[in-house]
């Protein structure tokens, strides 16, 4: 969870400016024509505009691979039942914001797997903040190795390794410490997969601009916006830890959380995917980057590297939170990223008019479903 994006598709992307009156045609993409999934009898929610779009990602049987789900409700399994959706929940280990309390979040995060009718699978993670305990690693190792019976498919590691916790000797603790490696090791020996937020988009180390994604995000998170804190590392340093353990973890797939933070260059992207096979990205709250970006150049990435990318959105239902908001909001967001990536449809973007990379339908396959099987074992298990 990074980019207050709920807050930034309010404010860009109202219904209003979506292309109303388009259809699936071109999208013959399985579904057989019939009763419309998303008719706003069905739904309640009267996605007219985004009823086609809907129904065909529902098509691909999507999984979204970076979701954060800690409430329970009907509703939500109902909305991935429609939509023949699988997610991965991910747990967050946080000190401060919506996710203080590990062992709370955890049973929430679990709660919602267990109601989900097969449609969600969790990503748990673990407390690094006791790292300088002498059985650490060992403690960790283990009880990944209890959640991992349970079924948890994935760990993730989050932004604070790399720019918040401290040695004993006044450095930063970096994802390739030594500390981790046991670790990383029980994973791999698992075939579980490593779900790693490190670092920040860059505009975290740059002066405030209000047209960047992340405007209002480091608005609200002065503690995490690094342009306030020069005295912390600088993303270059953190990316290179990252990659380090990249290379010294061959066995261990790696899925680097959106965009593996290199969301202003594909490029960048596309030269880690050379050096290292056993890392993929997912595009979780970075999708606008991808749709800024220069259009070509982002869709020949996609077809290029289309095994490395895993679709994720780092949608949020979080404890409390009303489910019709969140309910219209996944809505919106799998409307518009399908828009984006499978359609050639014009969308409105800061200002800005963006056309749909209409990317080939195997690509969508990849991306939408089988990278996230591939990448993430257990995380598709059909719905009983
Ligand atoms: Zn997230």
């Amino acid at each position: 969870m990074i980019g207050d994006m709920r807050g930034n598709l309010k404010r860009v992307f109202l219904p209003a400016v979506l292309v109303a009156g388009m259809t699936a045609a071109g999208f013959q993409i399985g579904r057989a024509a019939g009763k419309p999934l998303f008719a706003p009898a069905a739904s309640g929610l009267s996605p007219d505009a985004n009823g086609a779009a809907l129904q065909a990602f529902a098509a691909m049987d999507p999984i979204d691979t970076h979701v954060h789900a800690f409430q329970t409700d009907p509703a939500f399994t109902d909305l991935m039942s429609r939509l023949q959706l699988h997610v991965l929940d991910i747990c967050v280990a946080d000190t401060h914001g919506i996710y203080s309390k590990l062992a709370t979040e955890l049973a929430r995060a679990k709660d919602f797997v267990a109601a989900s009718s097969g449609h969600a699978r969790l990503c748990v993670t673990f407390d690094p903040f006791t790292f300088q305990q002498k059985e650490f690693a060992q403690n960790t190792v283990k009880q990944l190795h209890q959640q991992f019976a349970e079924g948890a498919v994935a760990v993730k590691i989050w932004k604070n390794i790399g720019m918040e916790l401290k040695t004993p000797d006044g450095k930063y603790l970096m994802p390739d410490d030594p500390v981790f490696e046991p670790i990383y090791r029980e994973i791999a020996a698992e075939n579980r997969t490593l779900v790693a937020h490190v670092a920040e988009p860059s505009s975290c180390w740059q002066p405030p601009d209000p047209n960047s994604p992340d405007y209002d995000y480091y608005k609200e998170n002065p503690e995490w916006y690094m342009y306030l804190h020069p005295d912390h590392p600088r993303k270059e340093t953190i990316l290179a830890a990252r990659d380090h353990l990249l290379a010294e973890n061959p066995q261990l797939r790696v899925v680097g959380a959106h965009l593996g933070s290199m969301e202003t260059d594909v490029d960048e992207i596309a030269k880690r995917f050379d050096l290292y096979p056993n890392f993929a990205v997912d595009t979780a709250a970075r999708m606008e980057y991808l749709m800024l970006a220069p259009r070509e150049k982002v869709r020949n990435f996609l077809i290029k590297y289309q095994d490395r990318v895993l679709y994720g959105t780092d949608l949020e239902f979080l404890n409390g939170e009303a489910t019709p908001d969140a309910l219209k909001d996944w809505q919106e967001t799998y409307a518009r990223d399908w828009k984006f990536l499978a359609t050639d449809q014009k969308l409105q973007l800061r200002g800005r008019e963006i056309e749909g990379l209409n990317l080939p339908e195997p690509v969508l396959r990849r991306i939408f479903h089988d990278n996230a099987v591939r990448w993430i074992p257990g995380i598709a298990v059909s719905p009983k």
